[in-house]
């Protein structure tokens, strides 16, 4: 049986292969940081890690994990409802609805899973969800695992959001989802319009914070503190694996009787396991320093400003951005290759994005600052950028 099915494969892999588009995984052998080690002995300046804050291999962070590792041990062996629930899960809980004003917190093992679980519990076939053409994989797939109408609006377009809302009033309850930061361009989604119109319309609104929390609005409280919308949008959902110490873990933090609700229903809460007490611990110990002190959230702002500053003096075209992530566009997708190559034999690590990852003819390297960054990081990726965008008549 085997046989056939592996020459299937096979033909697919080719295919992959030919069209340029195989994933290669680099391998590091040192921890996730500004400086990083290949395996091929290279060391790199990294600008491709969502690290936003610094925090995966913060020493206090370090210390928290380590003493729940003796205190709670190494893993639950179960799902949170049975007996997968520890007093740190409980804290983390409500350290992240106190974080974004929010009403209450269920963690899940990622983000991924949160909005995998989010829709199917709390709406069926007489409800519609509204989502931004650009949404995450996660918020896609969780999507289609519900039965409520689907309305689609093109990136951040209100006017389409408008008319999508007007077709969608037939429905019991209309649920507008977006991005906070859409991940390829660096945009911040258009909340304040958002929430306007979900308010004209009679929807409530869901947030993916994932690439926003901890580095959108001055505190890093994310798109609702942008907008000073705090406590104002019904669901957030969020990822502990980006700003938030890069190791594993989701949540969902909004309106109580949402989150109550999914503590009974949602499917990835129900049948998987709980995260491990020590990144509970961190988690909290991460929450706990974001409000101590705005260092880390103020050395990002200062990082990416200064970084796109200085790239779009140098004549780059960068998508306009609220983020952490700089999108420099070269819109041809072999030169993207190229450039982002070149690059990496100058000691920098940053990633090419061709279709269909985004739009045809819209090929671009993106780069993502982070509070790790060192001024002189950042100069040296600036003059390697100025060196190869010279060489490939990117720039003059
Ligand atoms: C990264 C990301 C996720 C997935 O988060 P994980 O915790 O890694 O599963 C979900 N949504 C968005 C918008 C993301 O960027």
């Amino acid at each position: 049986m085997y046989t056939p099915f592996q020459d299937h494969l096979k033909n697919q892999l080719n295919e992959i292969t030919e069209a340029g588009l195989y994933k290669n995984e680099r391998i590091i052998i040192t921890p996730q940081g500004a400086e990083i080690e290949l395996n091929t002995g290279q060391k790199v300046l990294n600008f491709c890690a969502n690290n936003y804050l610094g925090l995966s291999n913060n020493p206090n962070l370090i210390e928290a994990a380590k003493a729940a590792l003796d205190d709670y041990g190494y893993g639950m062996s179960s799902v949170r409802f049975i007996c997968g629930t520890t007093d740190l899960h409980k804290k983390l809980e409500g350290r992240i609805a106190e974080f974004f004003g929010t009403e209450d917190t269920l963690l899940y093992a990622a983000c991924f899973d949160a909005n995998g679980g989010v829709f199917e519990p709390l709406l069926t076939s007489e409800d519609a969800v509204i989502s931004d053409a650009l949404n995450h994989a996660s918020i896609i797939d969780g999507v289609r695992l519900c039965k409520a109408q689907r309305y689609r609006y093109e990136n951040s377009d209100m006017e389409d959001l408008e008319t999508q809302l007007q077709l969608a009033q037939e429905q019991r309850f209309r649920l507008i989802v977006t991005d906070g930061v859409f991940s390829m361009d660096g945009n911040v989604a258009p909340l304040d319009k958002i929430v306007e119109l979900a308010d004209k319309y009679n929807a409530m609104v869901m947030v993916d914070e994932s690439h926003s929390a901890g580095v959108v609005g001055d505190t890093g409280r994310g798109v609702t503190e942008l907008y000073n919308l705090k406590g104002k949008v019904e669901i957030i959902t969020g990822t502990l694996g980006k700003a938030f110490g890069g190791a594993i873990g989701g949540f969902t933090t909004g309106k109580k009787e949402i989150i109550e609700l999914l503590r009974q229903r949602s499917r990835p809460y129900l049948f998987s396991n709980s995260i491990p007490p020590l990144v509970a611990a961190a988690g909290i110990r991460m929450v706990d320093m974001m409000t101590e002190t705005n260092e880390l959230q103020d050395k990002l702002h200062q990082n990416s400003g200064y970084f796109i500053n200085k790239m779009t003096q140098l004549g780059f075209d960068i998508k306009p951005t609220k983020s952490a992530i700089c999108a420099v566009m070269l819109y041809d997708a072999k030169l993207s290759q190229k450039f982002a190559a070149r690059l990496l034999k100058e000691g920098i690590y940053v990633t090419g994005f061709y279709y269909p990852v985004v739009p045809k003819n819209q090929a671009r390297i993106r780069v993502q600052l982070s509070a790790a960054h060192q001024i002189e990081h950042l100069d040296q990726a600036v003059s390697a950028f100025e060196k190869t965008g010279k060489e490939l008549k990117v720039i003059k």
